[in-house]
């Protein structure tokens, strides 16, 4: 491994690598090609994505045999990789994941830890948000930086297919786990990708019941989107926690998104601006959710998305 790499943590489903970690690689690019510095992809587990990697611009890509995620084991193969580099910088997407993996190595390696960044200035510093997206605040460590992105900040990099890279196999001898997963208990819903997804279309407390809410369901299927939904909705109980955007929720970043009777407060908003095109209906003309959206619809969501569930149905036979 090169002296003093950019390493970038890689987290893939299925062998393909996550829409964030990509936009992880594009950061560490931006980066490299500030510093001179190389950047270099980190598989850990599943290798079967190192082409991708060196086909989305990393110019090494290590792989580490492992088990399935484990916050303690991928702790100390990451710890180990940035000790054996001098690593300058380990970028992580800012997934549930990524974000336990970024406060373990930084301590460990004593570097500064800055999540949820969204931009990098042309010296070399991180710009995040903070307080639910209210301000902007621009960091950098002294020395070492452990970094995690934000979805739908930084884009996925240019794929040059064809392209390669040298891959190397590491080994890291882990220590006996102090924690043992028994089982894993899944929610009996359905898993929702909410960061890949390009169409989500999201409910709020407007809806007004679960039943209500089976329209929001309906639009999202027709639109080949996932359903999206503020934190009241999630507490009432008619939608999985899975499903939740915003500062507690997930950070989304979809080519559409739909927002349905939902006011705009910033802890939601902070995890949507980053959308390409944002409708809202509400029947409040004086919503917040109005001043981040593209199109806004003043109107009953049990009036408007039956509407709009039956044009696009007509409009498709
Ligand atoms: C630390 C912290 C973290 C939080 N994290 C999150 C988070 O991750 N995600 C999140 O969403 N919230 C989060 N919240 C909660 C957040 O502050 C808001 O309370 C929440 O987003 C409001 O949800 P809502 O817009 O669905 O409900 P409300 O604010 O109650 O808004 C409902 C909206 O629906 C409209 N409406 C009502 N009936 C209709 C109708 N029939 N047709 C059309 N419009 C209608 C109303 O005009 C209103 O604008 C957090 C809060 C805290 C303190």
């Amino acid at each position: 491994m090169e002296k003093q790499a950019i390493l970038v943590y890689l987290e893939t489903v299925d062998g393909q690598i996550v829409k964030v970690s990509l936009e992880a690689l594009n950061a560490a690019c931006k980066l490299a090609a500030q510093t001179g510095k190389t950047v270099t992809a980190v598989l850990v587990g599943d290798g079967s994505a190192a082409d991708s990697a060196a086909a989305y611009g990393a110019a090494q890509v290590v792989h580490v045999a492992a088990g399935e995620y484990q916050a303690e084991t991928y702790t100390e193969i990451l710890t180990a990789l940035c000790q054996r580099c001098d690593a300058s910088c380990l970028l992580l997407g800012s997934t549930r994941d990524g974000k336990e993996l970024a406060a373990r190595v930084a301590m460990r390696i004593g570097a500064g830890c800055i999540t949820d960044a969204m931009g990098l200035t042309d010296e070399g510093a991180w710009v995040r948000s903070v307080y639910g997206g209210s301000l902007q605040e621009t960091v950098a460590a002294v020395g070492k930086a452990v970094v995690t992105v934000r979805s739908g900040t930084f884009g996925k990099p240019e794929e040059e297919v064809g392209r390669t890279a040298p891959v190397t196999e590491e080994t890291v001898e882990t220590a006996e786990l102090r924690a043992v997963i028994k089982e894993a208990v899944k929610e009996l819903s359905e898993s929702v990708n909410l960061e890949d997804a390009e169409v989500i279309v999201a409910g709020g407390r407007g809806m007004g019941s679960a039943e209500n809410f089976q329209l929001v369901h309906q639009l999202a299927e027709l639109l080949g989107g996932v359903v999206g939904a503020s934190r009241p909705a999630i507490e009432d109980g008619w939608v999985p926690r899975n499903h939740q955007v915003g500062q507690s929720g997930k950070i989304v970043a979809p080519k559409l998104y739909i927002a349905c009777g939902i006011s705009g407060a910033m802890q939601h908003v902070s995890g949507m601006s980053g959308s390409g095109y944002i409708v809202a209906i509400n029947k409040d003309e004086d919503a917040p959710i109005f001043d981040v959206a593209d199109v806004g619809i003043v109107g009953n969501v049990m009036d408007i998305l039956p509407l709009m569930i039956e044009e696009i149905k007509a409009r498709r036979s």
